[in-house]
């Protein structure tokens, strides 16, 4: 799944539980299990199309396809800038005090780890690293299930998922 909606998810339970005790160390955990269930629905990694399972996101930058490159690098920009807005939006002291921070942190955490070729590859082995990726890939859904979604769904569970969490925020 794209970072951008797993990013607006988490942010939304951040500001859900922004008036709880604790809710900076509560949006973090929930943001973190969001991530798994997300990664568990029918989804694409990529805005259109399948990401094909000779891709290895932990491969280094420079043998990434270009294409993959642009487009993840797209998603980051604009998930950091969708992070940015949204803190604004409900502020809470400084940023590492406020909820709708560590909800998003959560939630793009499992991903930071292990899908950035910049050090993914590197840390995959280490300890409690390698328990995250077993744990992230158990949750995922299956490369074969992926190739053999309906058209479009790939992109229309991102687009839900997005909607359901600027709801949220909207809402709260
Ligand atoms: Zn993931």
């Amino acid at each position: 799944m794209l970072v951008v909606p797993h990013l607006i998810f988490g942010a939304a339970l951040g500001q859900a539980v922004n008036d709880l005790p604790g809710a900076t160390v509560l949006a973090f955990g929930l943001g973190v299990a969001s991530h798994y269930f997300l990664d568990s629905l029918p989804h694409w990694e990529r805005l259109v199309g399948y990401k094909g399972s000779d891709f290895d996101p932990a491969r280094p930058a420079s043998e990434w396809p270009r294409g993959y490159l642009i487009h993840a690098t797209i998603d980051v920009i604009l998930a950091a800038l969708l992070l940015v807005y949204l803190m604004w939006r409900v502020p809470h002291g400084q940023f590492y005090q406020n909820p709708v921070f560590w909800g998003a942190l959560g939630a793009v955490l499992p991903d930071l780890l292990d899908n950035v070729p910049f050090w993914s590859g590197k840390i995959a082995n280490w300890p409690i690293f390698k328990q995250e990726r077993y744990i992230h890939r158990y949750f995922h859904i299956t490369d074969e299930s992926q190739q053999h979604m309906p058209k479009y769904l790939g992109l229309v569970t991102q687009i839900a998922v997005f909607l359901f969490g600027a709801w949220i925020i909207l809402m709260s």
